[in-house]
């Protein structure tokens, strides 16, 4: 039997490492397209022994050669933090339109599968709560958050292209906040920053009042439902995240509490067009997939702590 052969771009990201572990497990050869602007080789670093394991230094807004076979491409390269898409506004926008292209057109070349990481983002600030797949979304094009919003936008837009015009096998995920191991610990997101403080017994800078409202998938349940829309047959978006949904002011004194820190909070401006609900809809997940997120947030939280507290920044740091 032929090995089936998977290319992620982004794959020394958070998500795209988990979703190489999982593709290996399920007996994929992984090509793993990175150019380290936010990835980092110490998410693959355990796999570099691994034969089915490739590791390619390339940007993916650049023409993309793969030799061989292709069965699938999994469009994960992009920041994908707000601190992250600040400051590389315009690399954001070019892995989501430009990169985006041409990862369709590899999988187009190729006869591959194509799923798209897209976002819970495309709703913006949003007027639907919890956020359905067939709400359109409230998102500002000119503000800080435009330049990531927008091109995840089109990128959805140019993979329903491909599918109409060229009856590409595609899929689109949209992914609702996703934390655990290897996130980065600098990204600027909640769950990093809150750890990080409460770690290094720094105040734990909570944004506006902490009214806002997140919910938050661990990450194994997040790679499981990607793995069956994958595998599905559904070309439009689909949402994939865990409804339980808590202010961050709570999700700030969970976390304080699960590290024991004697972190006190501080409450900083609230950033421009963050949004102020966010809970995913997975009814259409439920039914299609037969999905639903199984990891409760309290264990999630301490494996990713215990990740974290392994990390060289905190060796010897006992909070
Ligand atoms: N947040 C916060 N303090 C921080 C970092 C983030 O209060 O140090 C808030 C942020 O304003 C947002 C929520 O936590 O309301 C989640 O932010 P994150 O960056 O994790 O993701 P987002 O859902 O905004 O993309």
């Amino acid at each position: 039997m032929t090995t089936p052969v998977v290319l992620i771009t982004g794959g020394a990201g958070f998500l795209g490492s988990h979703l190489s572990d999982r593709f290996l497990a399920e007996g994929y050869e992984v090509i793993c397209m990175d150019n380290l602007l936010t990835g980092s080789l110490r998410n693959i670093e355990h796999l570099s022994t691994e034969s089915r394991f490739h590791y390619v230094d390339q940007d993916v807004t650049e023409f993309i050669h793969v030799p061989g076979r292709l069965d699938a491409v999994l469009h994960f390269a992009s920041p994908a933090s707000p601190i992250d898409y600040l400051e590389y506004p315009i690399q954001t926008l070019k892995v989501g339109s430009l990169g985006t292209h041409k990862a369709l057109g590899l999988a187009h070349a190729k006869g591959a599968r194509f799923l798209l990481a897209s976002t819970s983002e495309c709703y913006g600030d949003p007027l639907v709560h919890p956020q359905t797949e067939d709400y359109w979304g409230n998102v500002n094009p000119v503000g800080p958050r435009g330049v990531y919003d927008e091109a995840k936008r089109f990128a959805e837009a140019m993979t329903m292209g491909y599918h109409r015009y060229h009856g590409l096998q595609s899929r689109i995920v949209r992914i609702f906040n996703t934390y655990g191991p290897r996130m980065r610990l600098n990204d600027g997101r909640a769950l990093p920053a809150f750890m990080g403080q409460a770690l290094r017994g720094e105040p734990i800078t909570v944004f506006g009042d902490g009214s806002q409202t997140r919910s938050f998938c661990y990450v194994s349940d997040l790679v499981d439902g990607l793995w069956r829309l994958l595998n599905s047959e559904e070309p439009y978006p689909t949402n994939i995240g865990n409804p339980r949904e808590m202010t961050i002011l709570e999700f700030a004194k969970q976390v304080v509490e699960l590290t024991g820190s004697a972190s006190e909070l501080t409450f900083l401006d609230l950033p421009e067009d963050d949004p102020k609900v966010r809970q995913p809809d997975i009814t259409k997940a439920r039914k299609i997939l037969g999905w639903e997120p199984k990891v409760l947030l309290e264990d999630g939280l301490n494996t990713t702590l215990e990740y974290f507290r392994g990390c060289p920044e905190f060796a010897g740091v006992k909070a």
